[in-house]
């Protein structure tokens, strides 16, 4: 009994299901991978890509069109995926839940449509200077057309956006908060229910970009308390070409479509149309079918490991990480302490960022290095450039320490 009771006390150490993942068991270029790279793309475990196959093979039709058998199934496993969405991000209904090519295509989507619905001239929109590319560019284009001013809410000098200079920000004109969960560069998380209660309190609506938060932890839209969160299938063990947009049903109801065509209509006359309610109006064209049911199939797997587990072994392996970085000689980790997803930024003394990405990879070791998509992040912590590592639970220690045995060798050639 003492033995059972132990097998059942001790955690499961999720790294072994590194043997789900068939792209991460063969050799590149004749050396085991050593993938630090998850915040760019996550691998796919092989459940993920057999639905993909299934989906394919099973249930290749056109949703919400056939009355065949085919596209009713098509239908159904496509829809079952809104509810599967609803319980990832604890959204209490699936006509909130828009699929879209990703992340960038949902804050592109929600830059026009809102910016159409409640932005007139003279209004505020309001990003954060942390933000990725996806969640600035869209905004500028939008304030522009409708006459609007873009403010952005600058972080200190190691990168952290305080409460207090996001709300100085704030004004009675500010319409919209666009913010991200997580950075995409340090990792840190973002006080995101305090920034939605600021929104609150000004009437301003609050966009969350998820992409980099939703892997890692368990995400609860109502307590957020956010009106809309957005995220891509493809970082989250996922498909390419599928993300979620989020949105209130009160407010999403009342807004007009961005990309219109087929699907998306009631009816069509010749010279005006009726729209679809909520999601389908804001789905347009042929949906990615077999992606979103594999997206399905990746929510699955994630909840069935769990991710406040998930959550737990990865904020381990973190702490662990960077203190192996913190020994490698001229090694300067970016960001603060604080609340974070398992993603870092270092810069390697003396040593440009690519030239180390660049010398990892001839070890095996798969980093991503440059501006990250954050370019004015990078001005602020005043450096121009990032070698960063984003961990997944499929990692082990001894990567990171194979990882930091590479970086004291590549300190020591190039200086
Ligand atoms: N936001 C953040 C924080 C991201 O990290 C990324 C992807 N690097 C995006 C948005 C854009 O995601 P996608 O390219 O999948 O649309």
């Amino acid at each position: 009994h003492a033995i059972v009771r132990a097998m059942i006390a001790a955690p499961v150490a999720l790294h072994a299901r590194r043997a789900d993942f068939p792209a991460l068991c063969r050799p590149v270029n004749g050396l085991p991978l050593i993938y630090l790279d998850h915040a760019a793309t996550s691998q796919k475990p092989q459940v993920v890509l057999d639905a993909l196959m299934t989906a394919y093979v099973e249930r290749c039709a056109n949703v919400h069109r056939g009355v065949y058998a085919l596209s009713e199934a098509a239908t159904r496993d496509f829809e079952a995926v809104r509810h599967k969405v609803c319980s990832l991000i604890d959204a209490p209904d699936p006509r909130g839940v828009v699929f879209t090519k990703g992340t960038t295509e949902s804050l592109n989507l929600l830059a026009h449509s809102l910016g159409q619905r409640f932005v007139q001239p003279g209004d505020e929109v309001l990003v954060t200077q942390l933000e990725h590319h996806s969640n600035v560019v869209p905004w500028q284009v939008m304030a522009k057309q409708r006459g609007a001013t873009l403010v952005v809410a600058p972080v200190d000098a190691q990168g952290t956006l305080s409460l207090d200079a996001l709300s100085r920000k704030l004004s009675p004109k500010t319409k919209i908060i666009a913010c991200t969960h997580a950075s995409n560069v340090t990792g840190a998380l973002m006080d995101v229910r305090s920034i939605c209660q600021l929104g609150r309190q000004v009437g301003a609506l609050t966009v969350i970009d998820g992409a980099q938060a939703i892997p890692h932890l368990p995400v609860s839209v109502q307590e957020l308390g956010c009106d809309f969160y957005c995220f891509s299938a493809h970082k989250l063990l996922g498909p390419f070409g599928v993300g979620v947009l989020w949105g209130r049903t009160a407010i999403l109801d009342t807004m007009p479509p961005w990309q219109t065509g087929g699907a998306m209509v009631l009816s069509v006359r010749e010279t005006e149309s009726d729209y679809q309610p909520i999601p389908q109006r804001f789905e347009a064209g042929t949906q990615a079918v077999a992606e979103v049911i594999a997206l399905g199939a990746a929510i699955d797997y994630l909840q069935g490991i769990g991710l406040p587990e998930i959550a737990k072994q990865e904020d381990a392996l973190l702490q662990q990480a960077k203190q192996c970085l913190r020994k490698v000689p001229g090694l300067r980790l970016l960001g603060s302490e604080g609340p974070s997803v398992p993603v870092i930024s270092f810069v390697l003394d003396g040593v440009h960022p690519h030239d180390v990405a660049t010398a990892l990879s001839a070890e095996g070791i798969a980093v991503r290095a440059g501006l990250h998509c954050a370019e004015p992040l990078f001005s602020a912590l005043g450096v121009r450039g990032s070698v960063r590592i984003s961990l997944s639970f499929v990692n082990t220690i001894e990567e990171i320490e194979r990882l930091c045995t590479s970086l004291v060798q590549i300190g020591v050639l190039f200086r």
